[in-house]
């Protein structure tokens, strides 16, 4: 979702201590098995009583509408972010927007559960989670450097937690979905990371995690991945390479980060764009995409991994797409899922300038005004 490019001041020092550290991951006992039907056996029975006896799918009352969000979202990053245009409080500032004009009470939003240790074992390796307790190995982990200067303890409650409150909101959301027919976590969509390696702002597999929770509580097989941030998402397709049970389409700028050779052959369906595509073939080509995935796979859930680093001007993205664009492309995924009645979550992903949090709301509302998600439950509907 966000790759981060070290500030010139400081690229000396903090780029040699990428190569500090190296990673030796243990074989994992993962429940992002190559398998292409359910995974069996030990591993198997491990992984799914982690998930029965996970406390992260809890009842929601229909006085709430599926609007995950914490204010431990936000991330402190204190002062770090000056160094780059980072806008760490974009959570918070989606929900501010939604509330302050009246189209989301603050009451109904359902605050999610921290992923716990148990929790995300369904997915990483003890020894994955392990490295993620020193500040400098998160550092390098998340290709974020300038997070190895802050303490250790800030960068676990700091950086860690919101993440971990986040991931606990996508799992979440799956659920909402369900129930609801839609849900949004405003935060989640860490792209980048799979079970056993992080990258790009990215510290915890969100997406595998959800859909693992999801194939084992809502009794579901098959699960599309719609995935637009303006970058691949190498974490997901590495954690379900040989998976059938997960359709990937993905539409990112070939010519930016990850360029991960790998994890592309994993994906089902691959749109690639040139740094600088504009508004108008990029929906085209949105329009021409869903058609095809529309006619591979029947879907039982859609995640939607929705990033608006495809905003033009954004320095990591490199498309050109409107603010207006990204509220059409956001509205053509939800008829997409919702016209068939396919239960669709999203996540909002990368995306970091100061205006990605105002386009996010425009859309949300957007959605609200062509019916596509009702912000107003039944019972408070005013
Ligand atoms: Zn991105």
């Amino acid at each position: 979702m966000h790759h981060w490019k070290p500030p010139p001041p400081l690229s000396l020092s903090l780029r040699s201590c990428r190569f500090v550290l190296s990673f030796t991951p243990a074989p994992a006992m993962s429940a992002s098995s190559s398998s292409e039907v359910a995974p069996t056996g030990p591993a198997d029975a491990i992984y799914r009583d982690r998930i029965l006896s996970s406390k992260l799918y809890f009842d929601v009352p229909p006085s709430k509408v599926p609007v995950i969000y914490s204010s431990s979202y936000d991330i402190a990053f204190f002062g770090i972010e000056k160094l780059h245009p980072f806008d760490s409080s974009k959570w918070g500032r989606i929900c501010q927007f939604l509330i302050k004009e009246g189209f989301l009470d603050k009451k109904q939003t359902v605050e999610p559960l921290e992923a716990s240790n148990d929790d995300l074992l369904v997915v990483h390796s003890e020894s994955y989670l392990s490295s993620l307790k020193s500040s400098l190995n998160v550092a390098i982990i998340i290709e974020v450097p300038p997070v190895s200067l802050l303490p250790n303890c800030l960068v676990q409650n700091k950086v860690l937690y919101p993440f971990r409150k986040q991931v606990g909101g996508s799992i979440l959301a799956a659920k909402l979905a369900k129930e609801r027919g839609w849900a949004i976590n405003i935060g989640g969509g860490f792209h980048h990371c799979s079970a056993e390696k992080g990258g790009g702002f990215c510290a915890y597999a969100d997406i595998s995690l959800c859909i693992q929770f999801a194939f084992v509580l809502l009794n579901i097989s098959r699960v599309m991945i719609i995935d637009l941030d303006a970058h691949q998402g190498n974490g997901h397709e590495i954690d379900f390479s040989n998976d059938r049970r997960v359709y990937i389409l993905d539409m990112y700028n070939a010519g930016i980060y990850p360029f991960d050779f790998e994890a592309k052959r994993y994906i089902d369906q691959k749109v690639e764009l040139a740094s600088g595509t504009k508004t108008k073939e990029y929906l085209d080509k949105l329009d021409e995409a869903l058609e095809v995935a529309r006619n591979n796979f029947n879907p039982e859930l859609v995640v939607y991994n929705a990033g608006t680093d495809i905003l033009d001007g954004d320095p990591l993205g490199r498309l050109k797409i409107s603010p207006d664009g990204v509220t059409t492309r956001d509205e053509k995924v939800f008829r997409f899922a919702r016209e068939r009645n396919i239960p669709l979550l999203m996540l909002t992903s990368g995306g970091y300038m100061k205006s990605s949090a105002r386009v996010i709301a425009d859309s949300i509302i957007n959605l609200s005004k062509k019916n596509l998600i009702a912000l107003d439950s039944p019972l408070g509907r005013k």
